[in-house]
């Protein structure tokens, strides 16, 4: 799916004509297109097509191409194309924010449009198919296709950047925003800096945080990572060229030293900025005044939107104020060319170029840097490459400039025309080699291979939801077993958490449920609990069969023998004056974060605090807790929004584990819980346990999850 479909669809005396492009993500699919024999589903170029001539258009693009057109009315296109994704999403994703507008009837539009594709690619996806979805203006999309196709693979990838949550945050609809884009089971970006700052908008706007990329929404796995999009590195390397006959120079103006750029007439280009700095060259550097001329191609783009109107009219006056002024009978500096020049020509003037001035001030990769380096089968020429390109994190070679920084740029034209030829090879060599290794044709099956996998291993990762079949299996396993073993987890599990004591008292649904599932002769009922001991016996003293497991683990109470035993006989309890103070001062430095004690835990609560700041808090207070926790009876635990230090010889693990080890007839095994103390008695379990976390925006190894207590006591419920 792409905004775009890869053809040109011209009228003539009455007659469509079709013609294929190609274009860079073209080449890149084509292969994975056929050999997948996917249809490519998008916009075909041309609006307000009489109804009389869809079908003929429809019929022979499907056919001919496998490409199915969605038609856009003028209108719709208006709103969706030139407005939300144009005059919104593109300029402020390359950091414009003064020339962003936001118009609610264009979101709106954009929204339509991102529901008519979706129309259209449920006529053709089948439930468990894979949907690649690119760019901007589909952004909506994975988030429609998820709802309606739960068991799709889909993978988005953006083309251009995604900025930091401080421009992003900017956009009125930016909730819904990312969670079109979470309806992806990938999504990929160009740089590392771009999926830096995608993850840091889910996690501050959308409250969901990753481990290494994957974050868990609607109880999947959702992976964002790079994918640095290459071109045809050979087709430009082998492109044949005639060296003695220009495509498009005359002879004079092939002999001159060039300077060349290329680029979409688009205020991300860093036109204004890069033809300054050609001037402050002219100025600084008057030596190469006659010998140098600068080809600025520059194709017609966006032409509806006012931005693009007033940037071509500054365009055209400082082009015309620098040849004015340095202009001679026989030398003109700057050979202003408006046009769209062919791939061909293209390349010879890659190939004649001395230097390719490449200086957006963002761009989401950019080709044209690639591209020149590609054709360069001799090695030779310098590009300047802008360090707002994408493009600059694999180019580190290029002489690379600050768009913005008009003297760096002009002393830069200077050294790239100084450079010695040797030293132009010896960089060209080492990113032509780099460019040939990750090519458009890797990057798209990279994509497509990540895409698959993750979209597989999903089915293992996530956990199950508790429905009613699921519940009813496991009330068969219970009733079909001779001997069970059941361990629930009290707060947060069978009562919602509060800090509030008089919150979470057992009311009367709870004692009676536990009460009845523990007279059950063949049945064992533990309570786990990081509670303290006395606490628990007094709330669940009616409970008579009911064993107890308190304070994370150090304590079982076995109602047959009517007593406490401790997990451990000497346990350090000094520990706790070594972390707290460390733990305070990491509270007092951020707002929102609290220390939670129990009798054999400390805990560095941080759900309350802002989750960038807190990330960097936690990283630096896990440094220090690391140094004092070496070596001794202790260890550092991650649970959500929460990091734990308790000694390590404790747990509700090896707890759980002691008791089963009194129990080697059970035959069925229950254990409940829903926080990272109980993840650790999940993991401990044996594989035939049936595990239920409470909970479900979390990553789990427990097998099945539900959302509230309401889900456990219903389950427990059915069982008794
Ligand atoms: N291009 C072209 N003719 C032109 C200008 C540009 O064929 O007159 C091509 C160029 O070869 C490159 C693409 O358009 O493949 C521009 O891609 P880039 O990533 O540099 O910028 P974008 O236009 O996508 O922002």
């Amino acid at each position: 799916m792409s905004n775009r479909l890869p053809v040109h669809i011209k009228t003539e005396a009455n007659k469509y004509l079709f013609e294929r492009s190609v274009g860079g993500l073209t080449t890149g699919l084509i292969n994975l297109f056929k050999k997948m024999k996917g249809y490519w589903i998008g916009w075909p170029g041309i609006n307000d097509i009489p109804n009389k001539d869809k079908s003929k258009i429809y019929n022979k693009l499907k056919k001919d191409y496998r490409y199915v057109p969605v038609f856009l009315r003028n209108d719709e296109f208006e709103g969706f194309y030139n407005g939300f994704s144009n005059s919104t999403i593109w300029p402020l994703f390359h950091y414009q924010s003064m020339h962003t507008t936001y118009d609610q009837s264009q979101w709106d539009t954009y929204k339509d449009v991102n529901k008519k594709f979706c129309k259209k690619i449920l006529e053709y996806a089948g439930k468990k198919d894979v949907i690649w979805v690119h760019d901007y203006q589909l952004l909506l999309l994975p988030g429609m296709l998820r709802k309606a196709l739960p068991e799709a693979t889909i993978g988005f990838f953006l083309h251009i950047p995604f900025p930091s949550q401080e421009l992003f945050r900017l956009i009125p609809w930016r909730q819904e925003v990312l969670e079109g884009m979470l309806g992806s089971d990938l999504i990929g970006f160009h740089t590392f800096d771009y999926t830096r700052h995608f993850l840091s908008c889910c996690l501050r706007l959308a409250n969901r945080e990753n481990e290494f990329g994957m974050m868990k929404v609607d109880n999947r796995p959702v992976y964002a990572d790079t994918f640095p999009m290459g071109i045809d590195v050979k087709k430009f390397f082998d492109f044949r060229t005639k060296k003695n006959k220009p495509v498009l120079l005359n002879k004079d103006l092939a002999k001159k030293k060039i300077i060349l750029s290329v680029d979409r007439l688009d205020i991300s280009k860093g036109m204004l900025e890069r033809l300054i700095s050609f001037e402050r060259f002219l100025e600084k550097y008057p030596q190469w005044i006659g010998k140098v001329t600068y080809i600025l191609i520059c194709s017609p783009s966006r032409t509806h939107i006012l931005n693009y109107q007033i940037l071509k009219k500054k365009l055209d006056e400082l082009v015309g104020n620098i040849n004015g002024r340095f202009s001679t009978f026989n030398w003109t500096p700057v050979n202003y060319i408006y046009q769209s020049v062919s791939q061909e020509g293209l390349i010879d003037l890659y190939r004649r170029a001395h230097v390719a001035f490449v200086t957006p001030l963002r761009d989401g990769m950019n080709l044209v840097a690639k591209e020149y380096l590609a054709s360069r089968n001799d090695y030779k020429g310098v590009l300047i490459l802008s360090e707002g390109a994408g493009a600059c994190n694999e180019l580190g070679e290029a002489l690379i400039v600050n768009p913005n920084d008009v003297e760096q740029m002009a002393d830069s034209l200077n050294n790239a025309l100084m450079l010695p030829v040797d030293e132009q090879k010896k960089r060209n060599k080492i990113m032509i080699t780099r460019l040939r290794r990750y090519d458009i044709y890797r990057w798209g099956e990279d994509f497509m291979e990540t895409l698959i996998e993750k979209g597989k291993k999903g089915e293992q990762l996530t956990n199950i939801e508790l429905t009613e079949p699921i519940m009813n299996r496991i009330v068969n396993q219970y009733k079909s077993a001779q001997r069970r073993v059941i361990f629930l987890d009290y707060d947060g599990t069978l009562v919602t958490s509060s800090r509030k004591n008089e919150k979470v008292l057992p009311n009367n649904e709870i004692l009676k449920l536990l009460k009845k599932l523990s007279s059950v002769k063949s049945n064992r009922v533990v309570l786990v609990s990081r509670r303290n001991r006395k606490i628990l016996r007094k709330w669940f003293s009616g409970c008579k069969y009911l064993d107890i497991v308190a304070e994370h683990g150090l304590w079982i109470y076995r109602h047959k023998e009517n007593s406490w035993e401790p997990l451990e006989q000497h346990v350090d309890s000094e520990w706790q004056a070594h972390i707290r103070p460390i733990l305070e001062t990491y509270v007092d430095r951020t707002p929102g974060a609290y220390i939670e004690e129990k009798p054999h835990s400390l805990t560095w609560n941080y759900r309350k605090s802002d989750p960038a700041l807190a990330e960097i808090r936690l990283r630096e207070m896990t440094i220090n807790l690391l140094s004092i926790v070496a070596g001794k009876n202790l260890e550092i635990l991650r649970g959500n929004k929460v990091v734990g230090v308790k000694l390590n010889n404790i747990s509700k693990g090896k707890a759980a584990l002691r008791i089963l080890e009194e129990e080697s007839e059970a035959d069925f095994m229950m254990a409940v819980g829903d926080d990272w103390t109980d993840e650790e008695m999940f993991a401990s379990l044996p594989e035939t346990c049936v595990t239920i976390k409470v909970k479900y925006e979390e990553l789990s190894r427990a097998k099945y999850f539900t959302k509230s207590p309401k889900g456990i006591l219903t389950l427990l419920d059915k069982i008794v």
